[in-house]
């Protein structure tokens, strides 16, 4: 055999090669079909091959594809940060363009502790976040990111940043049962400003729902408006990091609008270019920005493809298709209609313990004993076996967790916006056979 050059995820592993994709399909060059019910990475969230988005990328590149963002600005970035703003509560943000998620909060802790320092306040530099989090794999967003599997081989480079414990109600990290908890897990992080003390503390960070390092958590009610009141009164920022949830994901244009709570920052990406190019950004809000404008003037932080106008086109592009084929009220939609199937399934099948989630952001809970909700031991790698046999069926779900740092074994289902009725019950029917067989 050929030796090989290109560094994959898993060197020994057999990974198909793509064709093209249409819709929410993709095809490898056997072949073979695969529905796509994980958008690749939650990611491609208008679906795969769309005519308007490649018309829109080749319109700009004709014009021109890279400007240096500190020579030139251009049209396409500086209407994307206006339509950003636009669209997000508040209608009060500016945008710094990236190209990762882990770049946008990265950007966004950035930014929040420059705001303290230029206010004189040196050591507000530290940023909470809770376990069960993942906000990137860069050193500073993993510093941030409670998620072990992904520390692990790091620590030593790692910031020790404090984290608080996850709203996560199907197995409270706290013991307790919602609403009697009276929102403990909110609680938890007054403590941990109080123990630290505010003076040393930037920003809070959370994913709305919580994503790859737990499987759709949704937070009880009520969490939200407790966690920005505690932030308010520490005088600490809230960063929310909807790179997963943003963009029409959960039937809402931005994860936060589900609990009527305006975050200071924002992280954005994957549904921002629904995979056609790379594309992210941290949007900034004007109060925050306020001290940097009446000082130093600049954001300390960018990179060579900042704000380039390629990938901005093609957000432009991709918000106009979502705009157009109201994909916002999609999302809702179909998510019911998959959520109410998915229960209908865990209904029959004894090892669904939790089925949750919001719009197109849904996951399931896998358990060896649902009475008393027993996780299976992590060797046991259920999340993994789920996921590789649904690919070989040519079904592509989602990995969550998988048994560690207190969440149990989850995948993740998160088609493409543009799915079809039709398509949600050939997804199901390949779930349902896929999970009776591991199970
Ligand atoms: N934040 C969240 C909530 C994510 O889910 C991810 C990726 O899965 C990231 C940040 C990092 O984004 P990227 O992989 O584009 O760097």
């Amino acid at each position: 055999m050929e030796r090989e050059h290109l560094i994959k995820p898993v060197l020994d592993h057999y990974y198909p090669t793509i064709e093209y994709g249409k819709g929410v399909f993709l095809y490898d060059d056997q072949g073979k079909a695969y529905l796509d019910a994980s958008s690749g990475a939650v990611t491609v969230s208008i679906g795969h091959g769309a005519q308007e988005i490649i018309d829109a990328m080749l319109e700009q590149a004709n014009k021109v594809s890279f400007v240096y963002r500190s020579q030139f600005t251009s049209e396409p970035a500086e209407k994307l940060a206006k339509k950003l703003s636009d669209l997000a509560p508040g209608h009060d943000y500016w945008a710094f363009f990236v190209n990762s998620g882990s770049e946008a909060t990265e950007t966004a802790m950035k930014v929040a502790i420059q705001h303290w320092q230029e206010k004189g306040r040196l050591g507000k530099n530290r940023v909470i976040s809770r376990r069960m989090s993942y906000h990137g794999i860069t050193m500073g967003a993993l510093s941030m990111s409670g998620h072990v599997l992904r520390r692990r081989r790091f620590i030593p480079l790692l910031e020790d940043f404090p984290v608080v414990v996850p709203p996560y109600c199907y197995r409270c990290p706290l013991n307790k049962t919602y609403p009697e908890c009276k929102l403990a897990c909110a609680d938890d992080l007054d403590t941990a400003i109080k123990r630290i003390g505010a003076e040393h503390i930037a920003a809070f960070i959370a994913e709305p729902i919580i994503g790859a390092a737990g499987g759709a958590v949704v937070p009880p009610e009520g969490y939200y408006k407790k966690i920005k009141e505690i932030c308010e009164r520490h005088e600490i920022l809230f960063i929310a990091d909807e790179v997963m949830t943003g963009i029409a994901r959960t039937g809402a244009m931005f994860g936060m609008e589900h609990f009527d709570v305006e975050p200071d920052l924002m992280a954005l990406g994957k549904g921002m270019s629904a995979g056609y190019t790379p594309m992210a950004a941290a949007l900034v809000k004007d109060h925050v920005m306020e001290p940097i404008l009446q000082g130093s003037k600049s954001i300390m932080s960018g990179h060579t493809y900042s704000a380039n106008p390629q990938s901005a086109a093609v957000s432009l592009a991709v918000l106009d298709y979502i705009d157009k084929h109201q994909l916002v009220l999609a999302a809702e939609e179909k998510g019911s209609y998959l959520l109410a199937r998915l229960r209908q399934m865990a209904e029959q099948i004894e090892m669904i313990g939790d089925v949750r989630g919001i719009g197109l952001l849904l996951a399931m809970e896998f358990v060896s004993d649902r009475s008393n909700k027993l996780t299976f031991p992590p060797g046991l790698g259920v999340t993994s076996r789920v996921i590789e046999r649904a690919f070989q069926k040519g079904l592509l779900v989602y990995p969550a967790a998988g048994g560690v740092d207190g969440a149990g074994d989850a995948i993740i289902v998160a088609p493409p916006l543009t799915i079809t009725e039709e398509e949600i019950d050939l997804l199901v029917s390949m779930l349902e056979e896929t999970v009776r067989e591991v199970m």
